[in-house]
């Protein structure tokens, strides 16, 4: 008797449970299919997939404890498919009703809501009238219809739905695309292509212990390279500020991720625009964003990977899964649904270099039909971490001979492997730029390094010892001598490609045409500085001085001095004294920046900063 009650609880619990299912379901697909989670366009096929799969996968998390409060209770006749429906329906209402309330303002929390809403849904769904419940025959079909929907929209199999370019569809943006009005351009102004390499290293693509490059090297061969660019920063946003500005981190003054650039310094893709190209950008992260200003000038500035980072976190925060999972566990559907498995940087929005290339060459292959010269950069950022290259590189590396750091062996040959791929993948774009005919001047940089073991650290945006400021650098196309160059800095970047495809270089810019600089050695006479939220530091020849200086803080402390020719790895003790001039100079320079970022400085601070040497008190 109470194994056939038992049994009979189980069954009807399954009725039950099928028509919550359904109900789930239903809801979640008409979620995603309203795009209440994400308003942005593009993403209907993507939302429907993550709010119906998700309610699913709920359902499913729902079904033991469903069937363990059947058999505790036993069944009764309101144990049906019908009820199971409205059931389902009520708990997937709950994010739409949240996120609803959202949209119309009328709450902030979808925790409110759902508080309020819960009991309310739940009483409906009890004193719902028997005969009106909806039919098993109807509740089936509809569990039926979510499950193809959610099929349809991206489930099936779990193939990357993520469409490579969401802004084709998008005529409003690229309306002034390829245009062809604007100044006159010269008929042998070359296109322009500036790579980036998010996180690389000079040394893996150059020096004894190197990854494998031959697009690289090829490139080297027929152009310059220089041993490394030296970068103001060791972060992304700042980095690319100095490459597109020809200014160090003085002048433009971001320090880390979110920061406007200057209205005033003139930029890249301002400059290109100005003077009659067509501009574009493919961006691999959502760190580069438009309101900070990079992206000025540009006529094209494609970060979709930031705004499925967005779309992501919307669902995160208004579906169902969203609500209850983990946010790790929310981030790690993001690649299995979007992108496919590897390479993949979900917390930071980032697109792996195989998507990169793709998006670049279908750029590269709309801009070459214009009449006019184009504008491209192209952003990769698979050497950021984690270090996790496609199936066909992983793990092929071990640490190279003479490269071991005892307890990041492992770490640098994944880096390195990043490295292998990333040159492959930018030997793609090199082809279709090749395939164009035309004359193209390509430079391959980054914006900072990546410590990998040294001072016992990996990573960036901490400190600003050498691995994290040394970047590649690579110079190739008309107009362009062979042979290699004395180190360089990201503040020459523009002010290079400027002078190469014969535009003026605007007075404001500290940097200088590398070709300037070849056949010569290390400039002994220029100071570079380099700043985060915590500390400066500013080299001239093989000189480096380093100092804390907290975001805030009226000035750097004293700071110390090595030098880098005998001191490398910058663990030795500090010199015990300044070289001659040098701190002065040092100081000198920082109190240009001090007095520009402070320029109704009062008298007080005036002479404080003048005593400890900043600035010359007599100057008023
Ligand atoms: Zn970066």
């Amino acid at each position: 008797m109470v194994a056939s009650t038992m049994a009979g609880g189980v069954r009807s619990a399954l009725r039950f449970a099928v028509g919550m299912l359904a109900g789930l379901g239903l809801t979640g697909v008409l979620h995603g299919g309203a795009q209440l989670v994400s308003p942005e366009p593009g993403w209907l096929r993507e939302s429907i997939a993550l709010a119906a799969g998700g309610n699913l996968l709920v359902g499913l998390v729902l079904l033991p404890l469903v069937l363990l409060v059947a058999v505790a209770r036993r069944p009764t006749p309101g144990w049906t498919v019908g009820r199971g429906l409205l059931f389902g329906a009520a708990i997937g209402l709950l994010p739409v009703l949240g996120t609803l309330a959202i949209r119309l303002e009328l709450y902030r929390g979808h925790a409110t809501v759902a508080m309020y809403l819960a009991p309310l849904l739940f009483l409906g769904v009890r004193l719902w009238p028997t005969r009106r419940l909806p039919s098993a025959a109807l509740s089936h079909g509809i569990l039926a219809l979510s499950v193809v929907a959610w099929w349809w929209a991206g489930g099936r199999g779990l193939e990357p739905s993520f469409p490579v370019d969401p802004i084709e569809g998008d005529p409003a943006r690229r309306a002034s695309f390829a245009r062809a009005g604007g100044p006159e351009v010269g008929p042998t102004a070359p296109d322009v292509v500036l790579v980036s390499l998010d996180t690389m290293r000079a040394d893996a693509v150059h020096g004894p212990h190197r990854a494998t490059v031959p697009h690289l090297d090829a490139l080297a061969a027929r152009g310059l390279s220089a041993p490394y660019a030296r970068s103001g920063s060791n972060c992304t946003l700042p980095g690319h500020i100095e490459m597109f500005t020809g200014v160090g981190p003085l002048q433009h003054g971001i320090l880390n991720n979110s920061g406007l650039t200057p209205e005033e310094l003139p930029i890249l893709g301002e400059l290109f625009a100005e003077a009659g190209w067509n501009t574009a950008a493919v961006i691999s992260n959502r760190v580069i964003e438009r309101r900070f200003g990079p992206s000025r000038g540009f006529e094209l500035w494609h970060d979709a990977l930031g705004t499925a980072h967005n779309h992501l976190a919307r669902l995160g925060e208004n579906t169902l899964l969203g609500w209850i999972s983990d946010r790790d566990l929310f981030a790690a559907l993001h690649p299995v649904v979007f992108f496919g498995q590897h390479g993949v940087q979900a917390e930071w929005g980032a697109r792996e270099a195989e998507r990169t290339a793709q998006t670049a060459i279908a750029r590269i292959n709309e801009l070459q039909a214009g009449s006019r010269p184009f504008l491209l950069v192209v952003h990769f950022m698979d050497a950021h971490d984690p270090y996790f290259a496609p199936a066909n590189y992983r793990g092929q590396r071990q640490a190279a001979p003479g490269d071991a750091i005892p307890g990041h062996d492992e770490t640098r040959a994944r880096y390195w492997e990043e490295v292998d791929y990333l040159d492959a993948q930018l030997g793609r774009v090199l082809e279709a730029l090749e395939a164009t005919g035309r004359p193209t001047l390509i430079c391959v940089t980054g914006d900072h390094g990546e410590h990998l073991g040294e001072q016992d650290m990996v990573g960036h945006s901490d400190e600003l010892y050498e691995p994290v400021v040394r970047v590649p650098f690579f110079l190739a196309g008309p107009g362009v001598p062979q042979g290699t160059l004395p180190p360089v800095s990201l503040i020459d970047v523009t002010p290079t490609l400027l002078a190469c495809a014969g535009l003026p270089v605007p007075a404001t810019m500290e940097g200088r045409d590398v070709r300037t600089q070849l056949g010569k050695e290390l400039d002994p006479e220029r100071f570079l500085f380099a700043r985060d939220e915590r500390s400066v530091s500013a080299v001239v020849g093989t000189i480096k001085w380093a100092a804390a200086w907290p975001r805030g803080a009226a000035t750097p402390d004293e700071g110390e001095f090595r030098d880098l020719a005998t001191d490398p790895n910058e663990a030795d003790a500090p010199l015990g004294e300044a070289p001659p001039g040098v701190l002065e100079e040092v100081k000198r320079r920082l109190g240009e920046a001090i007095l520009r970022m402070d320029a109704a400085m009062s008298p007080e601070r005036r002479r404080a900063l003048a005593q400890l040497g900043y600035v010359d008190s007599a100057e008023e």
